[in-house]
C-alpha cells in the first residue's frame, strides 16, 4: 500500500460541511450526541433498516474476541458493539467501553438493564479517543464502530490505539465509507441528504444532526486514504473489506 502524506487531523476544521476554525469541533460532536442519545438506537434502526445489525454482527465476528482477550470498544456509545462481543466469547474477554459523551454511555447502561444483561459485566470509562486514559500496552484487541468519523483528531487517536495496544495487537474499524459504487450513487445521496433529515426531524426531533450525518460521511477519508492513515499511525498489514456495495468498510491492521 503506498503511503501518501497529508496534513495532520484535517477533519478538525470540519463540521461536516461547515468549515470551523476555532478547534471546536469535539465539543459540537459532543452536542449532536448530547441531543441524540435518548432516540440514537432506534434511529438506528429505522436509517438503516435493520441493515446496521448484520454489519455490526459481521464486525464482531471478525474481531473474534477470545477468551481472556482485553477488548477496548472505543467511542463505543451505547454498547451495540461491546454486547456482540460479551455474548461472542460467552463472557470470557474483558471489555472496556471508552466515550466522551457520558449520556450515550448512560443509555447502553439503562438499554442493557432493559434487555437483562449485566452492564457490571463490561467497564465503562469517559475518555477521549484523542486522549485515551489507559496506560500503553493496555489492550489485545481495539474496535471503533461508526466512532472515528466523529472524532475531531483522527490522527491523534490512530496514535492513541497504537500506544494502548499490546505488540501483537489488533484494531478493527468499522465506518461508513464516503463514496458508494455508481449505480446506487444517486439514489444513495437522495436517500442521504433528503430522508434522513427528515427522519432525523420526526423521531428524534434533531433534523440538523442527521444533516451532520450525511456530511460528515462524505467528509470522511476514503478507503484507501484511511488505511494509509492508519499505517502512518504506526499499524501494520492493514487492510479493508467493503461491506454493503462499499457503503461501510471495515479495516484492520496490527501493532507489531
Ligand atoms: N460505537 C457505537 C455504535 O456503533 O453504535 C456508537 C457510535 S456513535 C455514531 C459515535 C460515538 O462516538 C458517540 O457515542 C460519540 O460520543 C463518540 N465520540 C465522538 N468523538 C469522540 C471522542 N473524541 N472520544 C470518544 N468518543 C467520541
Amino acid at each position: 500500500m503506498t503511503k501518501s502524506r497529508h496534513r495532520t487531523n484535517p477533519e478538525a476544521e470540519w463540521f461536516g460541511f461547515e468549515h470551523i476554525t476555532a478547534g471546536n469541533k469535539a465539543e459540537r460532536v459532543r452536542g449532536v450526541f448530547d441531543k441524540v442519545a435518548a432516540r440514537y438506537d432506534v434511529m438506528n434502526d429505522l436509517m438503516s433498516l435493520g441493515v446496521h445489525r448484520l454489519w455490526k454482527d459481521r464486525f464482531a465476528a471478525m474481531i473474534a474476541p477470545r477468551a481472556g482477550e482485553s477488548i477496548l470498544d472505543l467511542a463505543g456509545g451505547t454498547g451495540d458493539i461491546a454486547r456482540r462481543l460479551h455474548r461472542r466469547s460467552h463472557g470470557q474477554s474483558k471489555i472496556t467501553i471508552c466515550d466522551y459523551n457520558a449520556a450515550m454511555l448512560e443509555q447502553g447502561r439503562n438499554r442493557m438493564l432493559d434487555d437483562g444483561l449485566l452492564p457490571d459485566a463490561f467497564t465503562w470509562t469517559t475518555g477521549d479517543a484523542a486522549d485515551l486514559p489507559f496506560p500503553a500496552a493496555s489492550f489485545d484487541k481495539i474496535c471503533i464502530s461508526f466512532g472515528l468519523r466523529n472524532v475531531a483528531l483522527i490522527d491523534t487517536a490512530l496514535k492513541e490505539v497504537v500506544r494502548v495496544l499490546k505488540p501483537g495487537g489488533r484494531f478493527f474499524c468499522l465506518e461508513f465509507s464516503p463514496g458508494v459504487a455508481a449505480p446506487l450513487k444517486d439514489i444513495y445521496d437522495r436517500y442521504s441528504f433528503s430522508v434522513l433529515p427528515w427522519l432525523g426531524e420526526k423521531v428524534a426531533n434533531d433534523r440538523a444532526a442527521y444533516q451532520y450525518l450525511a456530511e460528515s460521511i462524505r467528509q470522511f477519508p476514503d478507503q484507501q486514504a484511511l488505511a494509509a492513515r492508519m499505517e502512518q499511525a504506526g499499524l501494520a498489514r492493514v487492510r479493508w473489506l467493503d461491506v454493503s456495495f462499499g457503503i461501510a468498510a471495515i479495516h484492520s491492521g496490527w501493532k507489531f
